[in-house]
């Protein structure tokens, strides 16, 4: 049966490296008697296939997990809360809930001061794979886990006292490898799609962001170079908009080239249409960016339903 997922080229760079090296480190054991050297070489390959399995345990486990039956359970809360998921083909809905299993079993999800439900977990985990739909591999390999607080927080992670305005975070220093997201404020988003906000699409989407080693609002890994300077432009015109009250996009995406493209992820992911009809050009790369048409995948399945 074919493989969903395959090891990549440096698991079999590394593994054909480590061969070579410790035959060559072995010389002297065949070095006087060159019958030797079949035997030795058995020994190197079967060091380097014990290395090969080592580098490629997350691949078969993944492999394992997309044929998880999905839970017609998880469907439902799916299908009640998400309309990204909704609005997907059948076949994009398989895919979805295949993603969805393997962060799920791949990453920890865990409450603070509040008990986490199956809807909590299938939210986050939507929020994650949603702006990276198009990448089926994608990994969030930094993230280890997402810490659910009830409500929004403070600097200091503080749930009472002042300054509690962070509904999400993604953590550094002590916190590296964490992300922090409100209850509250998680469920806001896929609530009321509506809205231009999402903090988990946003949160995540710093991680995206990062994945290039550094949070400067240009998404390296998605982006082409060629793209990033007239991204740049683009960017500082609408964050010059929003400072002036010009723009409709929501005001924090104005604070910096950091949080802007953050932001103006939450509006194309929750109101594709209207971000479309108001910001043709920043459609245009965002769609570019992520490698999907939202609105041409929603005009897709209507026209399909009324086959
Ligand atoms: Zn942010």
């Amino acid at each position: 049966m074919k493989k969903h997922f395959k090891p990549d080229w440096f698991d079999y760079f590394l593994s054909a490296g480590a061969f070579t090296i410790l035959l060559i480190f072995c010389y002297p054991l065949y070095s006087d008697d060159i019958s030797l050297l079949p035997v030795v070489a058995a020994f190197c390959l079967i060091a380097a296939y014990l290395l090969f399995y080592r580098l490629t345990r997350s691949v078969r486990k993944r492999n394992k997990l997309i044929k998880l039956e999905f839970s017609q359970e998880w469907r439902d809360i799916l299908n009640d809360k998400v309309k990204f998921y909704r609005g997907l083909t059948e076949k994009d809905k398989s895919k979805f809930e295949r993603e969805i299993n393997i962060f799920i079993s791949e990453k920890l999800i865990t409450g603070v001061e509040t008990d986490i439900t199956d809807t909590d977990r299938l939210l986050v985990a939507s929020s994650a794979i949603i702006p990276v739909f198009a990448f089926p591999n994608w990994n969030y390999d930094d993230l280890t886990e997402v810490l659910i607080y009830p409500n929004s927080f403070n600097h200091e992670y503080q749930l009472e006292g002042k300054g509690r305005n962070i509904s999400g975070m993604v953590g550094n220093g002590v916190m590296n490898g964490k992300m922090i997201l409100s209850k509250k404020d998680l469920h806001y988003g896929f609530e009321y799609p509506q809205s231009k906000s999402n903090v988990g699409i946003h949160e995540f989407v710093h991680l995206i962001d990062d994945s290039d080693g550094s949070i400067d609002g240009i998404p390296g890994l998605l982006m082409e170079h060629s793209y990033a300077q007239p991204w740049l432009e683009a960017l500082q015109r609408e964050i010059e908009k929003i400072r002036k009250n010009k723009s409709d996009i929501n005001a924090y995406g104005g604070t910096s080239k950091e949080e802007f493209f953050p932001v103006i992820s939450e509006y194309f992911f929750q109101r594709p249409r209207l971000f479309k009809r108001k910001h043709p050009k920043l459609y245009k790369m965002m769609n570019k960016v992520f490698r999907q048409d939202p609105v041409s995948r929603l005009k897709k399945k209507v026209a399909l339903k009324t086959k």
